[in-house]
């Protein structure tokens, strides 16, 4: 079967509507881009796009391509002090003269929708916190939403970043699963992942997971976005392995809607805690 995230993705709207009304101010999410990659222009419109849909505030701060450590940081700075605002997403990636790592950590962690600051990231991590970034969210509540146990099942999560295998992979351990979490180190990946009752690919590589690596009646999520001449793949061969799979969730329409969803409940989440 396959497994569509946008019908999940307009009910967690409507829960984050319905939300809405019982706060007292309209969230604002403020998105940071720095110019320069058409992807996250799509991303960010996206984004915004869903705030107005659901009754939240969005500001958009666009950043000129070979903007500044410190001016970037000292954009952040201001969002942080700016009662205004409620959240904060900076669109990654970001050029490559830019560090990450720093311009995350100065977010507020009240304000980091994205679960990606060290104080976040660590409650996450702890077990002290059910506040996770978006996708890997999006990614339980898909299974939980379909009725998909995941307590006891063999999970593998293929790649571990912290924006998405690692937090994904620590909420399914969370969730009593026997998690294996792999990356370009990994040795015999196919015999690894074919063990999987939930193969999870968060890798970026174009068909990537062919059906040898994935055990018949799996299921397999794919959170690989790869564009190859203007045309969109996931990490998994999608054609050869949705009949061996029990569920499987497609490139597009799979993950990404929740992904964009979770951020509207992530920023609902920073304006009930404040
Ligand atoms: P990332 O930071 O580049 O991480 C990629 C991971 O894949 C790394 O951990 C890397 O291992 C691993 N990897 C690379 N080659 C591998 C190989 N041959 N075998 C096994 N593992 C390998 O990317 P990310 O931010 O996690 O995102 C992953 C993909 O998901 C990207 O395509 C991104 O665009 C997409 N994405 C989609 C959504 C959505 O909503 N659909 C949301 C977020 C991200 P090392 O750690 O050893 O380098």
């Amino acid at each position: 079967m396959i497994l569509y995230g946008k019908d999940i993705a307009e009910k967690i709207k409507g829960e984050v509507r319905e939300k809405v009304k019982n706060l007292k101010e309209i969230p604002c999410l403020a998105c940071i881009i720095v110019e320069g990659n058409p992807a996250s222009e799509i991303y960010v419109a996206m984004k915004q796009k869903a705030c107005a849909d659901c009754g939240l505030n969005s500001k958009l701060v666009r950043l000129e391509n070979n903007v500044s450590q410190h001016e970037l940081e000292k954009v952040i700075e201001n969002l942080n002090k700016n009662a205004q605002i409620t959240a904060i997403l900076l669109q990654l990636p970001l050029p490559k003269h830019l560090n990450e790592q720093s311009a995350l950590e100065k977010i507020s962690p009240e304000k980091d929708v994205d679960c990606l600051t060290s104080i976040n990231l660590g409650r996450l991590f702890a077990g002290r916190s059910s506040f996770a970034p978006c996708t890997a969210y999006g990614i339980i509540r898909l299974l939980d939403e379909n009725d998909i146990k995941i307590e006891g099942k063999n999970v593998c999560v293929v790649g571990r970043s912290l924006l998405v295998g690692k937090s994904v992979a620590t909420l399914f351990e969370q969730r009593n699963a026997t998690v294996t979490l792999c990356h370009s180190k990994s040795k015999n990946l196919q015999a690894i992942t074919s063990q999987a009752d939930i193969l999870v690919s968060a890798v970026g590589k174009k068909q990537f997971i062919t059906s040898n690596f994935v055990k018949d009646g799996a299921v397999v999520i794919d959170v690989g976005v790869c564009r190859c001449d203007g045309v969109i793949y996931g990490d998994l061969d999608f054609e050869n392995l949705k009949d061996k799979c029990f569920y499987i969730t497609p490139c597009v329409n799979g993950v990404g809607p929740l992904t964009v969803a979770s951020l509207l409940s992530n920023t609902i989440f920073l304006a009930e805690q404040k």
